[in-house]
């Protein structure tokens, strides 16, 4: 019998340092989760369809009710709506759909690490930008990125992650008419923000806007996420994805959920609250803060490394998580906003850490 393995494809990009390290803490604060839970009633309404459900069958593989639902509550058709496993799913799906050997995607970093990763992992040549200093777009270095790359895929993330900022509809614009392929405007913090590209959306525009359940829904465990875009779009990603991906349960999940939207819209304005206050607070303390249209606030800590201060943070049981180690990000710390409670005791342990 043959032994050994054989070598795997070098495709992992800089997967290194970027996992969230799970420490054993009471006030996890790392990775933009809402620190609510979805609705009771909604629990109970999902177990209600557990006892409806065929589970000899396959699922509905074009998840037409489901997108029927999302497309109504953005005043989009259902031909426009693509549902996936999570927004990481959907985003894999562009890359599999409009990237490839031979084809580029352009992001601009600091940024979302999976768009780039995706890239790699798909044999994308990732073309890179680097954002001002207060790491707003600057269209100049847009346009030399994308005028070098011609990329198929050009990402921009609203409200930025890790840096809070959503781009504003000008920038949007420019790039919209700077880029020959599909822009696409990540979202997954879309609703803690002030303003959406998803009105921008049409047949015959380039334009991809993409939402998840799993930060402003509570619903991070269920892996549901989608997009928005031109019918042509959609129909080219179905292609792509694999046959029932999406399961039953997920789709009626979803599906009930957005029955509940006054609710989730509740905890976003009450974390939006929260995100205010806490920025007020780092203020007061030796920090930089930037500011935030997000769940999640990004600060660097002016006289102490920000390795001490993650450690220090983490020895009082509170994770955040630590960027200092990302490029461009030298020393910062990203909090997610948590309840009145957590986010308490993550700025007292601050204080206390900073003296
Ligand atoms: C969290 C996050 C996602 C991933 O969302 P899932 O739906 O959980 O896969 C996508 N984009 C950005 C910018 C995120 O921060």
């Amino acid at each position: 019998m043959r032994s050994g393995l054989p070598q795997p494809a070098d495709n992992l990009g800089e997967l290194e340092g970027y996992h969230s390290p799970q420490v054993d803490v009471e006030v996890r604060l790392n990775t933009n989760e809402s620190p609510y839970g979805p609705p009771r009633e909604w629990v109970g309404e999902v177990v209600g369809e557990l006892e409806r459900i065929d589970f000899n069958r396959y699922p509905d593989r074009s998840a037409r009710a489901l997108r029927q639902a999302l497309a109504e509550s953005h005043g989009v058709d259902a031909s426009q709506v693509f549902v996936a496993n999570g927004s990481n799913e959907v985003l894999q799906t562009l890359f599999l759909t409009y990237g490839g050997p031979g084809r580029s995607a352009a992001v601009f970093e600091p940024t979302y690490a999976m768009h780039s990763q995706i890239g790699h992992q798909t044999f994308t040549n990732v073309a890179v930008g680097q954002r001002r200093d207060d790491f707003t777009l600057d269209l100049d270095e847009a346009k030399r990125v994308i005028g070098d790359a011609s990329p198929s895929l050009t990402f921009l993330c609203s409200p930025n992650n890790p840096t809070g900022l959503a781009e504003p509809r000008e920038t949007v614009d420019a790039v919209l008419d700077l880029a020959p392929g599909l822009v696409v405007v990540d979202e997954a913090y879309g609703q803690f923000s002030s303003w959406t590209a998803l009105d921008m959306v049409g047949d015959d525009i380039p334009l991809v806007v993409t939402r998840t359940y799993s930060k402003t829904w509570s619903m991070a465990g269920f892996r549901l996420g989608y997009l928005v875009a031109a019918a042509g779009v959609v129909a080219e990603l179905e292609k792509r994805v694999l046959p029932y991906h999406l399961d039953t349960v997920k789709q009626a999940a979803g599906l009930l959920a957005l029955r509940h939207t006054d609710d989730m819209e509740r905890r976003v304005a009450a974390l939006v609250e929260e995100r205010d206050r806490i920025v007020q607070a780092l203020r007061e303390l030796p920090v930089d803060v930037w500011p935030s249209d997000a769940n999640f606030v990004l600060f660097r800590p002016r006289a102490a490394s920000g390795d001490d201060v993650w450690q220090a943070l983490v020895d009082r049981s509170v994770l955040v998580r630590n960027c200092s180690t990302w490029p461009r990000l030298e020393n910062c710390l990203r909090v997610t906003v948590g309840t009145p409670d957590e986010d308490d005791r993550f700025l007292s342990a601050l204080r206390e850490v900073l003296g």
